[in-house]
């Protein structure tokens, strides 16, 4: 059997048309059960690496998914798909209009989903509380420095002290283990990502470094100036003693590290290095209704207009499964034909 230089099969089966039932699977035999749901393209930060300083258009209210319309998407991922895992981001998602209420809702299908939210943590301190009770199981927060000037500096807004609030605020809420993601400034990142360990060591956070992709909103991004797992790695053995994690790693796209000999683990994702796209488990709807079935998918298949035009359940759960049944062995960054998809970070949703 020929293989992909991402160790998959070149051909799992005829490629005919996707099945009509069972799980939401694709031509390499690779399954989805993970949804990640962007609420919405607004955010109250503008990181380099994913939005423009200013100039975006939003999407406009109509073409942004209704709670209900969204609410019938859930249940047939969940439901008719075999979805296990969602994780609502966006955008920024503590902005999304019902947010508490798209949680409940989710926490009310059977089988009941993991239910994760990946946020900047702006707006966090005032939700926390809330959005446990609604059904949150987990967080992930995004923050990339602990360092005032640099954060302001990589999310054009001084907002640090309340990103802090939210962390802590989450660990009381009980949405552990509280996630911390990081991605590496290139000028700072070396310093950044040291005193970020022993600040998420102190408080019990769990961090997350993960390598910069071509994602961002001004199509600048530059493969030299990523700051790559191995150098990520190598700068923190400088400071801590690192020792593989012998734990299964499954589909989680983090290699684990144990530091200094105890409990405390810090991942290092190498999505542009070292792809994990073999592993895939994901399938992803931006707030628009559109299926993506990759972040560098540059093409969606548009469910909205199947929620539009009165098409049933049986007829959008077909779309979904034959979006999926199309994704690509993997995202190609490093190949030289590569295309960096339309849509920036913000509005796909990561
Ligand atoms: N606003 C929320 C936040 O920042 O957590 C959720 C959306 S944000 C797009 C989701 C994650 O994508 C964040 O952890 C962010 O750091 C990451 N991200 C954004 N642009 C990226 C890029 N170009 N490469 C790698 N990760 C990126
Ligand atoms: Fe906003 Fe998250 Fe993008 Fe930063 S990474 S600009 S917080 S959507």
């Amino acid at each position: 059997m020929t293989v992909t230089s991402l160790g998959l099969p070149t051909v799992f089966r005829p490629v005919g048309a996707a099945p009509a039932s069972g799980p939401l699977i694709d031509t390499f035999g690779r399954v989805a059960t993970d949804l990640r749901v962007s609420l919405t393209d607004r955010c109250n930060l503008r990181c380099t690496y994913c939005m423009p300083a200013e100039g975006l258009d939003w999407l406009a209210t109509e073409q942004v998914l209704s709670t209900e319309e969204l609410v019938r998407l859930l249940r047939i991922a969940v439901t008719r798909l075999g979805i296990t895992n969602v994780r609502f981001t966006g955008g920024e998602p503590l902005l999304a209009k019902d947010l508490d209420r798209v949680i409940a809702a989710t926490a009310a299908l059977r089988p009941r989903p993991q239910i994760a939210l990946t946020t900047n943590g702006v707006a966090l301190h005032r939700r926390a509380q809330a959005l446990a009770e609604a059904g949150l199981d987990r967080v992930n927060v995004s923050l990339d420095t602990v360092d005032a000037t640099h954060f302001a500096a990589i999310t054009r807004r001084d907002r640090l002290d309340d990103v802090i609030a939210g962390l802590a605020a989450a660990q009381r809420a009980g949405l552990r283990p509280v996630k911390v993601n990081a991605v590496l400034d290139p000028q700072t990142g070396r310093d950044d990502v040291v005193a970020l360990l022993k600040f998420c060591l102190q408080h019990d956070y769990q961090l997350r470094v993960i390598e910069q992709m071509p994602l961002d909103a001004g199509h600048s991004w530059e493969r030299g100036s990523v700051l790559t797992a191995a150098e990520i790695l190598e700068t923190l053995r400088g400071h801590f003693t690192l020792t593989p994690d012998t734990a299964p790693r499954g589909s989680a796209p983090a290699q684990l590290w144990r530091v200094d000999g105890g409990s405390a683990t810090v991942g290092v994702i190498a999505s542009v290095s070292e792809a994990f796209c073999a592993a895939c488990d994901r399938t992803r709807l931006t707030a628009d209704g559109q299926v993506r079935n990759c972040l560098f998918a540059t093409r969606e298949t548009d469910l909205r207009a199947l929620l539009r035009d009165g098409s049933d359940d049986d007829a959008i759960e077909a779309a979904w499964r034959s979006a999926m049944w199309q994704k690509a062995a993997g995202h190609g960054i490093n190949d030289p034909s590569f295309v960096q998809p339309a849509r920036p970070m913000s509005a796909i949703g990561g």
